[in-house]
Formats: C-alpha cells, structure tokens, sequence
C-alpha cells in the first residue's frame, strides 16, 4: 500500500450515456467545508435547491427536492411510494430503463402491464389506452421514460397524460436525460410524479436523484394502506425533513447538495431555455457531421434526442475497437449498445456541460481519424464542415 500515489483521473471528455462532465465551479463547490444536516445555513441551501429544482422541472409541487442515490433511487422512490402490493401498474417499454422501471414496480408487488415498442420507438398513446381498458381494473399509475439513454427516443408526455388521466391513473415519468437537456414542464404537461439524477444533462456529479410530486400524488401516498415498504426512500418521512418540521431521517449528502446548488445555478445564469436552444443545436450539428461521413442515426429526427445520439455502427467498423481508440488517444468517452442495440449502435451524448460546440467538432475529427485507419470512407473533414454549416444555420458561426 506505500506505493499508492496522489489520486490522478486522467483528464476525459465525457460524452457517452452518462455522467457527462462536471463544471469546474460545480467541482468547487464540492471542495467547501462541510456543514451539520440541520444547521441553519444548511437549510437555507436545501431551500434554495428545492427552488432551483421547481425552476428547472417548471413546477409549483411543494414535494420537489432531491433524495440520496442515483438516478435509480429517484425511479425506486416514486415507484415504492405510490405502488402498493395488488395495484395495477401500466410502465412503457421501448428500452432499458422501460424495463428497469417494470421490474421495480414488480418488485413493490404490483401487477406489471408492459406496453412494448421497438428499442428505438416511442409508446403510442393508443397502445396505453388499449392496455389501460384490457387491465381488467383499477390502474394505478402509468410509467414511462421521457428520453430513453438506451435507444436515444425522446418520448412525448403529454397525449400520455391525458390518456392517463381518464383511466384515473397517475402519469409518472423518468426524466434522468432530459431534465436540464430537453424542454421538460411537468405543471403544463400534467404529470403526476417525475425524477431525474445529477450526473446526465444537470452536469453534477452522480448522486442525488431529484424527485417532484404533485398533490394528486402526494394524496396517493397519504392514503396509503400499507407502510411504504423501503425505510430509506420512505417520502412520508422524507418530506418532513424536507419540509416544515425538519425532522430527522437519514444525514443529507451535504457536499452533493453544494455541488447540484451550484449545478442547477449555472442553469439559472444561462437560462434555461438558452440551454435547452444549446443541446437542440450541437445535436443537429453531431448528427449533421455524422451523416456527412456516411454514418446514419438510429432514431428518426421527429423523435430523437438532443442530449443523446444513438448513431448505426457502420459495416466493417470495429464497435469495441473504435471506442477504445477514441478514449485512448483523444480521450473521448463515448457509450455502446445495449440489450438487442448491442454491437449496433454508439450513444453519443451531449449533456450539460460536455454539449459544447469544440466537443461536437473534436468528435468528429477524432471519429474520421479512427474510422479512416479502419478503411472506412469518412471523408476528410466531411464532418466538421457539415457541423459547422449546422452551427451557422442555428446562428452561431
Ligand atoms: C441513467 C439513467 C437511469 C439510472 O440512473 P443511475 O444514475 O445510473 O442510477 C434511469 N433512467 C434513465 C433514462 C437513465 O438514463
């Protein structure tokens, strides 16, 4: 152990499915000391988080704050509150989260009706309502996932809301890529109950999970027959610690609330909608750039992400190989497919902080040196160019 050295990450560039790269005022911040879970100061920043957290997901929903764990705790904590053992849960799946959230939602003891689509697609509202009038009862809840990072989809909430809603279904929707990358407006939208993680398009380290619930939601929970079966994402004690009463439940993650504080108010500097105007263009200039080299999106623009490109492995490129060399030599991070997309597809993610226009251009010029030595004809600087005349089109040349 004498030999062990100053830690020492090499420096990356992280554009895959996530954590994309954190602002170095967001790593500050992580540094300040530490304060007690119920010092003053310390509630004042909890409250400054749960507004910024309204700001971004365009809520009023009192119960807005983030809870401890990743993004997959934000799934497992609105799933385990509002699902009881015997309750009908309806969950989307066009992807790996689609069924992440379905196998919670058997875990907390519900009958799961999966609604299908290919990985790459989006859930019909028709295909919902179909299983909403087949579920021989009282549904529960409708769960489906905003922008799937497995396939790249960019799912529309609001026809889902409505048909949610007239089954008397809560509309629960997962927004860990979207939120703070893509136009996410949970009051206009009418959802019942969303959570999203720090380290996707919010560009914090990973960590806390952001949840928000509106009163439809919250008085699910309140009548409740049974406890909710978690102790550690129980909302019913969460929110009194969060709330008025300041009780007590488990110590807050101090320093990662510094960091999404300082996360969410370099959102607030920007602007929200000049962010969201920010992925829109440098992934229409990725996606330009791509197609330029002869390579081929996956998901057609009506319903593709901005803040993830799934982009077609081209034949006779290596998948593994490619990724490897853009990581060793230009230090780029990217991700590969998963499930049935696996050897198919790279994900491309231009998140936060990592969806910068010098990102979007060193992609491609590294991509076309790494394809070109596989014998691919990408062009020389077919790419850039074609990013550059996106970039000119969306006003910044
Ligand atoms: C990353 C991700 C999750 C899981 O988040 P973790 O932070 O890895 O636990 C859930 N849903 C979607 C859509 C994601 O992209």
């Amino acid at each position: 152990m004498s030999q062990l050295t100053d830690l020492s990450p090499p420096p990356r560039i992280l554009m895959g499915p996530g954590p994309s790269d954190v602002d170095p005022r967001v790593l500050r911040a992580l540094s300040a000391p530490l304060l007690g879970h119920l010092d003053p100061a310390f509630l004042e920043i909890m409250n400054e988080v749960m507004e910024l957290l309204r700001h971004v997901f365009r809520t009023g929903n009192r119960v807005t704050f983030p809870v401890s764990g990743t993004g997959s705790a934000g799934m497992e904590t609105v799933l385990v509150n509002l699902l009881e053992p015997g309750d009908r849960a309806v969950v989307g799946v066009n992807g790996l989260f689609g069924q992440r959230m379905a196998d919670i939602a058997g875990r907390c003891g519900a009958e799961v009706i999966v609604v299908e689509a290919a990985w790459g697609d989006v859930i019909a509202p028709e295909a919902v309502e179909e299983a909403l009038e087949r579920s021989g009862g009282p549904v529960k809840l409708v769960a489906v996932v905003h922008a799937e990072t497995s396939t790249g989809a960019l799912q529309p909430i609001e026809p889902l809301a409505e048909v949610a809603h007239r089954a008397g279904a809560l509309l629960v929707v997962d927004c860990v890529t979207s939120l703070g990358g893509c136009e996410v407006a949970v009051d206009a939208w009418d959802v019942d109950a969303a959570y999203s993680g720090t380290q996707k398009c919010l560009s914090c380290p990973p960590g806390l999970a952001p949840v928000t619930l509106n009163r439809r939601a919250e008085e699910i929970l309140r009548a409740r027959r049974h406890p909710v079966q978690s102790w550690y994402l129980d909302l019913t004690m969460i929110t009194s610690y969060w709330g008025q009463e300041r009780f007590y439940h488990h110590t807050a993650p101090i320093s990662m609330m510094y960091a999404l504080r300082e996360a969410l108010r370099l959102i607030l500097e920007e602007g929200l909608d000049n962010r969201l105007r920010r992925h829109r263009l440098a992934s229409a200039a990725l996606v330009a750039g791509l197609e330029a080299m002869g390579l081929e999106a996956h998901v057609p623009v009506a319903r593709r992400l901005p803040t993830l490109t799934a982009v077609k492995i081209p034949a006779g490129a290596d998948d593994a190989g490619t990724r490897r060399a853009l990581l060793r030599e230009f230090g780029i991070e990217i991700g590969g497919g998963l499930g049935p997309l696996k050897g198919k597809i790279w994900r491309i993610g231009t998140m936060g902080y990592s969806c910068q226009r010098k990102n979007v251009f060193l992609l491609l010029t590294a991509l076309e040196s790494v394809l070109s030595r596989q014998g691919l004809p990408v062009g020389p600087g077919a790419g850039p160019a074609a990013a550059a005349v996106a970039y000119a089109a969306g006003g910044e040349a």
